[in-house]
């Protein structure tokens, strides 16, 4: 058992590392005909088959364990306290991700002295209302919350089908059984599908460099670096540091365990995608326990976006130097502030969060055409942030559980072997 799962992470390791280069090589040499031959039939097919099944899993998951979740904590006074330190984990976190990004944007201007060719044409999305999200939250059909896979309105309906459950105690116990089995066999199903996870992994990773190319990249390439310096230095630091400092746990066995779910994030784009494989991991890998991580994982992939919040920062001062318009303190403040609140109502899909820059640009008074600039390696970026959204959920997720006495350290740190490493 043990030994097989090694060799799964490892040939992840090497699909991501294969399909990259894969990718470049066809990039430069294949001609495009052969290219699109090769996406249509081969990689499109391979990486959507990943891609559907982990997805498969993601609204009955999200429901089930979250609703064990919170009925199993037991007690409503303690998940009031791990949801509102959570909750404070995640916005703290996302507003110290968009204060890094505004100052070493700040500092190295990406956006000084680029010259891109108009691309205005392409037309900004609608910025939603701020108000709306937290409205929104609550469904008015808990079925079709579940239909169109809204997972801020599921959560809300879990959550409250879960404390209504913890109220009712004994009575409904048998009820908690069965979903509590359910939430198994939806956890097995993902130990089944990550079989193919290194050919979904190469196919979906190939597909986007042989698209993408380095062509896109060379006159965004400084707000492309930008961006990662910051989300770099936001996971380095902010996050090994918190789980040091706050969390009492060692950061080098965090990154050394936790890095095929980020492999997962890159090549998906998808928190959503990600939530089955972070929660196992943090369940099994880090001895979190179930309680706490079904019910931050869930949380997090919805609501903490801190890569996210990181590219919105950047982006927005890259538009501001490109259109030479100066922005006040307050107006950078205003970008924390509307970031962070954004990040809530960002769905943890391919592209949600540059949809959602064209709310943040609004509020400072940004042309809205700024999206369009950045729009076409967002798809580069997009792998970047999401990497560091679901990094931020899993390290909130250990630290908050952490302090409630709810990490297994014996196999947090390898001192028994557990069933499923
Ligand atoms: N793709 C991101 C995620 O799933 C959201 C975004 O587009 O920023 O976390």
């Amino acid at each position: 058992m043990h030994k097989k799962k090694i060799s799964i992470t490892t040939k992840i390791l090497f699909a991501l590392v294969t399909g990259i280069v894969f990718g470049l090589v066809a990039n430069i040499f294949f001609p495009q005909a052969a290219n699109d031959v090769l996406s249509k039939w081969i990689l499109n097919p391979v990486g959507n088959v990943f891609l559907r099944a982990i997805k498969m899993l993601v609204v009955p998951l999200v429901l089930f364990s979250l609703i064990c979740g919170s009925a199993s904590v037991g007690d409503v006074k303690k998940l009031g306290r791990v949801g509102g330190k959570i909750f404070i984990f995640y916005m703290c976190t996302t507003a110290f991700a968009v204060s890094i990004a505004l100052l070493l944007a700040n500092v190295l201007k990406p956006g000084v002295g680029v010259k891109l060719p108009a691309a205005t044409s392409v037309k900004a999305a609608q910025a939603p209302f701020l108000m709306d999200i937290f409205v929104n939250m609550v469904p008015t059909n808990p079925i079709e919350a579940m239909v169109k896979g809204d997972m801020l309105q599921i959560i809300v309906f879990a959550i409250i089908f879960g404390t209504a459950m913890t109220l009712i105690g004994e009575k409904v116990k048998p009820l908690l059984n069965i979903m509590n089995q359910v939430n198994s066999v939806l956890l097995k199903m993902i130990g089944i599908i990550m079989n193919i996870a290194p050919y979904g992994v190469f196919a979906l990773i190939s597909g986007v460099v042989m698209n993408q190319g380095l062509k896109v990249l060379i006159p965004l390439l400084k707000y492309f670096l930008v961006c990662l310096l910051v989300m770099a230095i936001h996971v380095l630091f902010v996050y090994g540091g918190a789980l040091r400092l706050i969390g009492k746990l060692n950061p080098i066995k965090f990154f050394k365990k936790f890095w095929p779910v980020m492999v997962m994030a890159l090549s998906t784009s998808s928190s959503n995608a990600t939530i089955p494989l972070n929660l196992e991991t943090c369940e099994k890998k880090f001895g979190a326990s179930k309680s706490v991580a079904s019910f931050t994982i869930p949380l997090g992939a919805t609501i903490n976006m801190d890569g996210t919040g990181i590219m919105q920062g950047v982006a927005a001062l890259f538009i501001a130097q490109i259109y030479g318009t100066n922005l006040s303190i307050q107006q950078q403040i205003m970008i924390i502030l509307v970031a962070t609140l954004a990040s809530i109502g960002t769905a943890g899909v391919p592209s949600a969060g540059v949809v959602m820059l064209s709310m943040v640009l609004q509020q400072v008074g940004l042309p809205l055409e700024g999206v369009a600039l950045v729009l076409s390696i967002d798809r580069l970026v997009d792998m970047a942030r999401t990497t560091v959204n679901i990094t931020g959920d899993a390290v909130g997720t250990l630290i908050v559980a952490n302090s409630e006495g709810e990490v297994d350290l014996d196999i947090y740190y390898d001192r028994v072997k557990n069933s499923a490493a």
